[in-house]
């Protein structure tokens, strides 16, 4: 049995580990693995919370209001203080941005442990750039949601990501997505020939049914501040699960700086800092698997090439989702008390039919519940007595649909290190959004404001928020796979081209990144290489 180092606990590393693990090879993981608090009072629901906890206002909002969201913020919520950890960088970790503003995770569990849980499948088209089709990943897409628990229903968006296997009953929907899913269900044959839209339920990783020891969802709305039951998946939920193998070691508290090689190209080990003791930590390698996100991973590609041969080299094609969000008052529901038994994430998605099937654009619709409500608000020329009042008024007829556009590797997207003064190495990222990327904004954007207007809602154009490239976190496209083996891409099964022992299974592989979220596709690729290589 071989020993694989693997870097990085995010989705794309647990799962790309557990399927090592289970087919008995050694298992070494290397990670930041910053961590935070179990959640409070587990039994209590969104409101009991707030009576019960002792300072209610600090553990929603912050002791300096770091949860409530900024007049320049691009964002429908900011996260509340006990989930701040996810987004802390290490000491030192510089960065330099041109047009992208990326978050990074070191937490144990990384990115996704602050996720929404949207899941779905590509299909062969947004394959199309991919050395396999949907037939090849189908098996992994079917392992993975067994593993996470996906909710899914064969509806009308089956034809944008296929209907799978391991899909779970969905939820009761909240009654704002109810009123605008029982609309659509009247006109859709309308909307789909006139407009090309389509709407269904999103595609989520939450459990509808006990799985172990982890409990279908109790509508308790408190997804937002952290799932306690562990119905709503999370990737430390995997990292228990291989930290019950023996022949798995989990070492945290080691930021990955880069690898060593030698003159055959062979990785001899990987050289990190301990964070806490400020000192380096030399491992040895067999075989190294870099699972520390795109941008991670591409750093100790990059920093590897500069420490041992001197060399700044670019690693091109770097791609994210643009997202848009628009929000919308759904008329029906003004007035209505909003409940805050619901489960408060997005629970329908809509698509839009494009001429090129690539460009597909995807949407999320998450209705307003007990969530923060004050964004929306905040740009509206009210005074506080007037917004309080329209605010409990129009609660529940508020939503956003946050909309995804696909993106393509192209070379002005890239990540390089520039030398700094004390001999260390800056990230530098450069992002330039494409050409006529501002056509296809106005048209999801037209199209939106029809559909929406069809279901009885008002998109507020003036309202509408481009979200800054990065904002998404789908990074991908550094190191893509393709069979030219040429340097600075990896084989079909991930392989790296340039070293003879390196497998990178997070998202740096992928050559085209669609509108739909990618993670589902992270973990059931990392499941893949592991399956087709060891
Ligand atoms: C608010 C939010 C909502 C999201 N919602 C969705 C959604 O609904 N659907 C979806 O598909 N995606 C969603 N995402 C994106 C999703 O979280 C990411 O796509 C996913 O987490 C990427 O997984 P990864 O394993 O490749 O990397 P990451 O999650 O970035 O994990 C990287 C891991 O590597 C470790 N690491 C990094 N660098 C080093 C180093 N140098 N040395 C040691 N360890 C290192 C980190 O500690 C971490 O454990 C969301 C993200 C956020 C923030
Ligand atoms: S998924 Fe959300 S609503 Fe469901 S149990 Fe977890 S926190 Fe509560």
């Amino acid at each position: 049995m071989s020993k694989i180092t693997v870097i990085g606990s995010g989705p794309s590393g647990v799962h790309f580990a557990l399927s090592l693990l289970k087919k008995g090879h050694l298992v070494e993981m290397i990670d930041v693995g910053f961590s935070g608090e179990t959640p409070v009072n587990p039994n209590d629901s969104f409101n009991e919370l707030k009576e019960n906890l002792e300072d209610p206002v600090k553990y929603f909002l912050g002791e300096n209001f770091e949860a409530v969201v900024g007049t320049d913020s691009a964002s429908v919520y900011e996260f509340p203080p006990h989930k701040q950890y996810i987004f802390k960088n290490p000491e030192g970790y510089d960065v330099e941005l041109h047009g992208f503003e990326p978050h990074l995770s070191f937490a144990r569990g990384g990115l996704a442990e602050a996720w929404t849980g949207g899941s779905y499948a590509f299909n062969d088209t947004d394959l199309e750039d991919f050395p396999f089709g949907y037939s090849e990943i189908e098996p992994f897409y079917n392992e993975i949601s067994e593993r996470i628990g996906l909710i899914g229903v064969d509806d009308d968006l089956s034809r944008f990501f296929p209907y799978h296997k391991n899909l779970l009953p969905p939820l009761d929907l909240d009654e704002h997505s109810q009123s605008l899913f029982n609309i659509y269900e009247k006109k859709k044959d309308k909307l789909n020939k006139n407009l090309g839209m389509y709407l269904g339920r999103s595609r989520i990783a939450t459990l509808s049914k006990d799985q172990g020891s982890r409990k279908k969802c109790d509508y308790s709305g408190r997804c937002q501040w952290g799932c306690p039951s562990d119905s709503l998946y999370v990737p430390t939920i995997t990292l228990n699960e291989c930290l019950n193998y023996k022949n798995f070691k989990y070492i945290s508290g080691i930021l990955i700086k880069h690898f060593d090689y030698d003159n055959n190209n062979r990785i001899t080990a990987v050289i990190g800092f301990d964070v806490a003791k400020k000192t380096e930590k030399v491992f040895k390698v067999e075989t190294l698997a870099l699972a520390a996100g795109t941008i991670g991973s591409s750093r100790i590609f990059l920093d590897s090439f500069l420490r041992k041969e001197g060399k700044i080299i670019k690693l091109a094609g770097l791609m994210d989702n643009r997202q848009i969000l628009a929000p919308f008052i759904n008329l029906k529901m003004i007035g209505k008390q909003f409940n805050p038994d619901s489960y408060q994430y997005h629970q329908l998605a809509v698509g839009i039919d494009t001429d090129d099937p690539k460009s597909y654009i995807h949407g999320q619709i998450t209705t307003l519940k007990t969530g923060m409500m004050q964004p929306p608000f905040q740009s509206m020329p009210l005074d506080f007595k007037t917004g309080i009042f329209l605010g409990r008024h129009l609660h529940s007829s508020f939503g956003v649909v946050n909309i995804n556009l696909c993106d393509t590797r192209r070379d002005d997207n890239y990540l390089t290190l520039s030398q700094n003064n004390e001999g260390g190495s800056k990230l530098v990222i450069n992002y330039k959004p494409p050409e006529g990327e501002d056509k296809t904004i106005k048209f999801s954007l037209k199209k939106m404001g029809k559909f929406f207007g069809k279901l009885g809602a008002v998109i507020p154009m003036f309202q509408v928020q481009l979200r800054p490239m990065g904002a998404s976190v789908h990074y991908s496209g550094t190191i893509p796979m393709s069979g030219s083996g040429n340097p600075l891409t990896v084989s079909p099964n991930c392989k790296s081209n340039d070293f003879s022992n390196l497998y990178i299974v997070d998202g740096s592989t992928f050559p085209f990144l669609p509108s739909k979220n990618l993670t589902f596709t992270l973990m059931a690729n990392a499941v893949r290489i592991a399956d087709a290589e060891f």
